[in-house]
């Protein structure tokens, strides 16, 4: 009889955007009138830009010629993007990467959700609390998380490090050894950053324990702050400890078409093992490419005019981001993040339940948002918004927010 792998089993129910949706249903049929604001799920508005379009245009052109037809692809990525990553990304930023470190793939949510196929199941895994969940869950799949604990809302092998207002949502080195560790700046959900020397503390540790940072980079490009580094690799012996995944997701709009990539450096050896060549032989036996028409959209980005393109998008969500924390802040509210990435992690008032305040900005402001304790329970009494929505319904949304509060 054939087995299913009983770690599935121990899942608790992915119900955070399911619950949100049934309150939002429930609403609106009992208020049809009523025009809601989504702040709510992390996902980009604004349209995919000129230059990535006619570059796609182009591919599909390319596509329907003998000459210019392309069927299966390098699993790794064509040669033309990989060399533009390793140029804009790495080299013109004094970062030295090689062009066989970079794996192109379908998304960011894939590979840090798969690269725990190449790390024994005996690892002990890192994560912050709150959480982007993918880490979470792919580790419980695969049996590294133990059991779950409905009433804390943890699983019982993985370490939890607290993000909180009193460590400015960079939770300390924990005082145990973590095996791989899961680390997300500009961080989603609290919007936070971390600087050189916080980075630099975890390298020194990696090193010092022979642990790998797994190190989800998808939010670089709202950086605004000098001082912030845009790749662990900035950090100085980050290539012989740490992974580092990026997207072009929400750097060019790229949601629903699909393209992002990782970096394993040669110098990441664990166990005698070079990462990199694991991550290779799993990459070219489980996936087949991102498609040459995306790849070839993905590589305009890196040109002058695609880059001024996707600068002003982004300029654009981080206006968003401002108008948000500004009217946030004026409505009374403690709001964190924002700055240097498209997420506003507020304190709710009176340290009311995360999802007793989802309600009220639903009921009374007719805006979606995000509970925080969604994320994790450390996540409780906070409320995620977005700055993905447009200029206009973003300004909306703050001054209903700060009519009722
Ligand atoms: N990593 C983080 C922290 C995210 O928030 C998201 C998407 O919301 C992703 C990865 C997914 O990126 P991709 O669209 O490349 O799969």
């Amino acid at each position: 009889m054939a087995k299913i792998n009983e770690n599935y089993l121990k899942l608790p129910g992915s119900y955070l955007f399911s619950v949100i949706n049934q309150k939002v249903d429930a609403f609106t049929k009992k208020n049809p009138g009523k025009e809601l604001i989504r702040m709510g799920i992390g996902d980009v508005t604004r349209p995919l830009v000129p230059s990535v379009i006619g570059a796609m245009k182009d591919a599909v052109e390319e596509m329907g010629t003998f000459e210019g037809f392309h069927g299966y692809g390098p699993e790794q990525g064509y040669d033309f993007l990989r060399d533009l990553i390793v140029e804009n990304d790495y080299r013109k930023k004094g970062i030295d990467i090689q062009a066989d470190e970079v794996f192109v793939s379908d998304g960011a949510k894939s590979d840090t959700g798969n690269i725990g196929d190449i790390f024994s199941a005996d690892n002990k895994v890192a994560v912050c609390d709150p959480v982007y969940p993918v880490y979470v869950d792919t580790n419980a799949m695969s049996g590294r998380a133990g059991s779950y604990d409905k009433e804390s809302g943890h699983w019982s092998e993985l370490i939890y490090m607290e993000c909180s207002a009193e460590n400015g949502f960079l939770p300390p080195i924990p005082d145990k050894h973590a095996d791989l560790i899961y680390l997300c700046f500009p961080n989603n959900p609290t919007g936070m950053a971390a600087d050189r020397d916080y980075l630099k503390k975890w390298v020194d540790y990696a090193i010092s324990e022979g642990s790998v940072i797994l190190f989800d980079s998808a939010y670089e490009t709202f950086i605004t702050q000098p001082e912030i580094p845009h790749s662990i690799f900035e950090i100085e012996g980050a290539k012989k400890c740490a992974v580092e995944f990026r997207s072009f997701s929400k750097t060019a709009g790229f949601t629903g078409n699909r393209c992002a990539y990782t970096v394993i450096p040669h110098e990441l050896v664990i166990d005698g093992a070079r990462v990199n060549s694991l991550w290779n032989r799993r990459h070219t036996t489980k996936f087949n490419g991102v498609p040459y028409i995306v790849q070839r959209g993905a590589a305009a980005v890196y040109g002058e005019q695609g880059q001024r393109e996707i600068k002003e998008v982004i300029k654009y969500y981080l206006n968003n981001a401002e108008i948000i924390r500004g009217g946030l802040a004026k409505a009374g509210l403690t709001v964190y993040g924002g700055v240097n990435a498209p997420y506003i992690w507020a304190k709710t008032p009176d340290n009311m339940p995360s999802w007793d305040f989802f309600d009220r900005l639903l009921e009374e402001a007719n805006v979606i948002t995000t509970p925080g304790v969604g994320f994790g329970p450390s996540g409780e009494g906070y409320i995620r918004f977005t700055a993905f929505g447009d200029a206009d319904k973003t300004k909306e949304a703050v001054e209903r927010i700060i009519k009722i509060l």
